[in-house]
């Protein structure tokens, strides 16, 4: 007898890759070639001399680049991802008082740090359903506001702008979001993520686009004798960014798989074109959800729907759980929802790496599987 989950997708059907993953994200055959072909020469050898150097080199002015930084902008890295930055951020970013924009799980998190930080004062917390997100409101103390591109817990995507006469620094979790969206780089004074996400690398490292204000702000902070981890400290990052070097061992792998996408990415026009694919994915995939009998996007407001990350409902008769799993037997892997969202949702990661064609061919799949139920 055949049972759903044996359900078996016809390969014309299927995406040429099935990885749709929210991250660690679908990594390019290229990226890895390139990794493997670096081989002897890169890997297993000092990150304190040239040729990890040099690639650290690439990633910072690669990344100028594709941001378009203007003068006096610097990038930093580090160890331990954003969930460390945001503990590092909590010493040397936020001076005294934040407000926060918190509209899921990601963009919840650096909010309870900077609540659980004994030197800093409660923070403010703007909160709006789920599926929204909140506006910055600009508010005399506030030296730091905390947004996020893109919420990845559920989907939704904010324009990155300083709020009038805001003075405080502004501090994007652009995690899920940099490399996938256009954004102005004088919209923000602290873009961070890390790599796992629009630039397909491992995760475990954190990288932050800082404005010559945040700059300031990390050195005024470490001059100031709050005591700081020395993992925590900014300024210690400064210095070693400086240097094209992290304080402690990062893993090469990472680097160089980072390094490659920057490179897909400027080689091909920059943002344009990283970002274009992205936005061209979800063209594909909400076009589809809303002339659906049985599918719509979860966000109601369009300008607020993802690029990179899109949610997708179904109809009560339509079982998603059982559709992710059919999925993931016929090798189309990592659209269940996000786990703590519990909705009859799939969420599509739609990174510059995903084919907008295997997007397209995503849809089939459901189509396929929803017709044969
Ligand atoms: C994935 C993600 C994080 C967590 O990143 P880590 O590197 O695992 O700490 C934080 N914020 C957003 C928006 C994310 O998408």
């Amino acid at each position: 007898m055949t049972t759903p989950e044996s359900l078996q997708i016809p390969t014309e059907l299927l995406p040429r890759d099935g990885r749709f993953g929210a991250g660690p994200s679908k990594i390019r055959p290229e990226q890895l070639a390139a990794l493997a072909e670096a081989g002897s020469s890169y890997l297993g050898t000092s990150h304190r001399q040239a040729s990890v150097r040099n690639k650290v080199g690439e990633v910072r002015e690669g990344l100028g680049a594709l941001f378009n930084l203007p003068e006096g902008y610097e990038v930093l890295l580090g160890n331990g991802g954003t969930t460390c930055f945001w503990d590092a951020a909590t010493f040397h970013l936020v001076a005294e008082h934040s407000q926060h924009l918190s509209f899921g799980e990601f963009s919840s998190k650096f909010a309870s740090a900077v609540k659980e930080a004994p030197h800093l004062s409660e923070p403010e917390i703007i909160t709006s359903p789920t599926g929204t997100h909140p506006r910055a409101v600009t508010t005399e103390g506030v030296d730091l506001y905390a947004l996020t591109h893109n919420e990845t817990s559920t989907g939704v995507m904010m324009p990155i702008e300083r709020p009038a006469g805001a003075t405080g620094l502004i501090a994007v979790d652009a995690t899920s979001g940099a490399g996938g969206l256009f954004v102005d780089p004088l919209q923000f004074d602290c873009y961070y993520f890390a790599p796992q996400k629009s630039f397909s690398s491992d995760g475990g490292l954190w990288l932050a686009l800082c404005s010559p204000a945040a700059v300031e702000r990390i050195e005024t902070l470490a001059a100031s004798g709050r005591w700081t981890p020395a993992f925590f400290d900014l300024k210690i990052a400064l210095d070693n960014s400086r240097l094209n070097q992290t304080y402690n061992t990062p893993a090469l792998a990472t680097i160089h798989l980072l390094a490659s996408q920057i490179k897909w990415f400027n080689d091909n026009g920059g943002l344009a074109f990283s970002a274009g694919r992205s936005r061209q994915s979800a063209e594909i995939l909400y076009t589809w959800a809303e002339a659906s009998d049985f599918a719509t996007p979860f966000v109601t407001q369009s300008r607020e729907r993802s690029n990179v990350v899109g949610a997708i409902d179904f109809v009560d008769g339509v079982d998603a759980a059982l559709g992710a799993s059919i999925l993931r037997k016929n090798g189309v892997v990592d659209t269940e929802p996000y786990r703590k969202l519990g909705r009859n949702q799939l969420r599509i990661a739609m990174f510059p790496s995903v084919d907008p064609e295997d997007v397209a061919s995503l849809c089939a799949c459901i189509n396929y599987i929803v017709g044969n139920l």
